[in-house]
Formats: C-alpha cells, sequence, structure tokens
C-alpha cells in the first residue's frame, strides 16, 4: 500500500457498517490515504476488533457503535466524529440488510419496512444529522449494487431499495450543491459474508464469474477503489453519478 497517495491527508471520513467487508476496505483505503476515519457497526466487539486492525496499520481511527436503524446511536456516531475530529469530510453509507429471499408480493409487510428502513431512510436520516457538520467541498458515497439495475428473483425487493439509491443519489447531488458531491458505487458480486451463498456453492460461484467480462469475481479492494476515487478531489467534477464496479456484468448504457 505505499504506492498510494495520500488524497484524504487532513479529511474526516466516516463509513457506515464498516467493521468487515467492503465497508472496512473503503475505511482501510480511506485511511492509508490520510483520512482520519470512523468506523461502525451494530456489536462493540466488532467494532473493537476492527479499530485495533485499523490501528495497527497506521491509521487514524475511531469506533463507534451504530446501528444505522437506531436514530439515538446515528446521532451519537456524529457527535463523536464531531467531538474528535472537529468536521466531516466524507460519508460512505454502506449499511444494508437483505432479510428474506421472498418474491416481492410474498414478502411480509414488517420485511419490507425492514429493507427500507435500513437500506434506504437510515441512509436519509445519518445525511440529515450530518449537514450541518459537512464541509465545503465534501463528498457522500452510497453502497447501492449491480442488483439495482436488474433485480435477482430471490433478492429482488432487496434491489428495488438499492435502485432507490440511485435515485437518491441524483437527488441528493443536485440538493446538496455546489458545497457537497453525492455519488454511488453498484458493485457486481463480492464474496464476503452478506454474499456468503457464492463462496458456499462452487456452481453459483463459476456462473457469476462467466458472467463477467473479466473471468472473476470482485474484491472489497476493487469496491474500496472506486469509492475512493469518488469521495476524492480527483472526482471533483462528478456528482450526481454512478459508478458500476461489476466486471463488465451488463447493467446500463
Ligand atoms: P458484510 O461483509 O456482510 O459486512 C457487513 C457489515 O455491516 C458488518 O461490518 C456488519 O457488522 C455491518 N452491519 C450489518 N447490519 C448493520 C446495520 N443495520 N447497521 C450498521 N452496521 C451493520 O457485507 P458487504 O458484502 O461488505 O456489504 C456491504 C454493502 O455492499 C451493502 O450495502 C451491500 O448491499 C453492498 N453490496 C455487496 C455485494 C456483495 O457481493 N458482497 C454486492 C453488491 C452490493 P455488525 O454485524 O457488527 O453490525
Amino acid at each position: 500500500m505505499e504506492k498510494l497517495g495520500r488524497r484524504f491527508q487532513g479529511k474526516v471520513a466516516i463509513v457506515t457498517a464498516s467493521t468487515q467487508g467492503i465497508g472496512f476496505s473503503i475505511a482501510e483505503r480511506l485511511g492509508f490515504e490520510g483520512a482520519s476515519v470512523v468506523v461502525s457497526s451494530r456489536k462493540q466487539k466488532n467494532v473493537d476488533e476492527a479499530v485495533e486492525k485499523l490501528r495497527a496499520k497506521g491509521i487514524q481511527v475511531l469506533g463507534v457503535v451504530c446501528h444505522v436503524s437506531n436514530a439515538q446511536q446515528r446521532k451519537n456516531l456524529i457527535e463523536k466524529t464531531v467531538q474528535k475530529y472537529g468536521k466531516i469530510d466524507v460519508i460512505v453509507s454502506n449499511a444494508a440488510s437483505n432479510p428474506s429471499v421472498d418474491a416481492i408480493l410474498e414478502t411480509q409487510d414488517s420485511v419490507l419496512d425492514k429493507l427500507w428502513e435500513i437500506n434506504v431512510k437510515a441512509s436519509i436520516l445519518l445525511l440529515k444529522d450530518a449537514a450541518p457538520h459537512l464541509e465545503k467541498g465534501s463528498a457522500i458515497v452510497f453502497i447501492s449494487s449491480i442488483g439495482a439495475y436488474q433485480p435477482q428473483a430471490s433478492m429482488a425487493m432487496y434491489g428495488v431499495t438499492k435502485t432507490a439509491l440511485l435515485g437518491l443519489t441524483k437527488a441528493l447531488a443536485s440538493e446538496m450543491a455546489p458545497d457537497t458531491r453525492v455519488n454511488c458505487v453498484a458493485p457486481g458480486f463480492v464474496p464476503t459474508h452478506f454474499a456468503d451463498f457464492i463462496m458456499k456453492n462452487e456452481a453459483v460461484r463459476k456462473a457469476i464469474e462467466e458472467k463477467t467480462l473479466l473471468n472473476r469475481l470482485g474484491t472489497t479492494e476493487d469496491m474500496a477503489a472506486a469509492t475512493a476515487f469518488l469521495a476524492s478531489d480527483d472526482a471533483s467534477y462528478i456528482t450526481g453519478e454512478i459508478l458500476v464496479v461489476a466486471g463488465g456484468i451488463p447493467s446500463r448504457l
């Protein structure tokens, strides 16, 4: 990682759901590039472990427990960040839930509410709390999914919430301009705990690899690199955009 630049020197970055998987790699990447990072997730133990790992790599890090659909914990995440670092430059909204494999018309009310609450509404409410502390030149990145473009049967409603994030990106880019840029990364398939169906089934894994043009699954580092680009000043003329990082799996023109 020594060859990385220092695009985030002096910047403060919050990444939600960042104690493992894609969120952790994003926090690590921003930290390697000089950011003071704030990691969070639901479980104190996971937060402590992530903080320890990042600190061991020389990254300036604060850990805060935050279940994104808990209003008090969202407020606390913002307050602790501002108390420690005095400002916010980057927010990566990465938390998502996929509690069901049911068809949309068979999904329980409570599950529909949970999907909306965690995957979309919590991102909006976190930004509401953060807005007064966002610096001029700040950047928001939402983590959507390739499934936003063509929801898969087994994750259809999850896909629809990810489609909503594309619209939210456009709407908030307009609302938060010109001081804050708002962009979105749509990952392809990355073998993480969230996507353990890929790891558990060799045939599924092969089928997904074959759907890509690059003949491989994505890595958490691939997602972190794209997110860091959009959050950095290298993307200072880019807002309201979605970057698909899916190895060439078809998405849109
Ligand atoms: P992951 O490896 O399973 O990591 C999930 C992280 O989120 C953990 O740190 C977990 O920690 C935390 N978390 C879970 N629920 C939370 C909540 N309600 N509030 C706060 N933190 C929470 O997942 P991932 O694959 O990196 O997924 C990250 C994002 O990428 C999601 O938005 C997902 O939709 C998107 N994505 C993933 C893929 C893929 O193939 N992996 C593809 C497209 C999009 P705790 O258990 O401590 O809360």
